[in-house]
């Protein structure tokens, strides 16, 4: 019998088996508060996992699909780019509650990994320091001499 993906991400432990449970959910982005953080997801995420349990470890794959809205470290320009992500653990510890959330993990796991400055580009151009426009989108004649 074909195990009914779940729209709930939160799973028992004791109900995994050795056999892969599969795992699909879309949630809005706006469910992750990120108010505090200088990055933000937009649209929806969606997380699918597959989890399972053999002797005391708990195997889950995961992928998360989301939509970025962060400010270029550079250029300061705002970007809005989607991104897909994978994850695989094998965890030996778990909630003492005894369920699995796979959600906040990956929620987790992603903000522990994100660089600090993100750019726009990896040769990004950024910002004259005299004029202000950004180099990325137009050429300015500003001297060199303030470098
Ligand atoms: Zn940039
Ligand atoms: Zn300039």
């Amino acid at each position: 019998m074909q195990e009914v993906a779940q729209a709930d991400m939160k799973i028992l432990i004791d109900s995994l088996t050795e056999r892969p449970r599969d795992l699909n959910e879309t949630i809005p982005a706006s469910e992750w508060d990120m108010s505090s953080s200088y990055l933000d997801f937009v649209d929806t995420i969606t997380i699918e996992a597959s989890v399972s349990k053999a002797q005391k470890v708990v195997h889950l794959e995961a992928q998360a699909y989301f939509t970025e809205k962060i400010i270029c470290g550079r250029c300061l320009q705002e970007i809005i780019r989607p991104l897909q992500r994978a994850y695989t653990f094998d965890m030996t510890e778990y909630d003492a509650n005894g369920y699995l959330d796979i959600s906040s993990l990956i929620r987790e796991e992603l903000l522990l990994e994100y660089p600090i400055k993100t750019l726009c580009a990896a040769d990004c151009k950024g910002i004259c320091p005299v004029c202000g426009v950004n180099l990325n989108l137009e050429k300015c004649t500003c001297s060199k001499k303030e470098e």
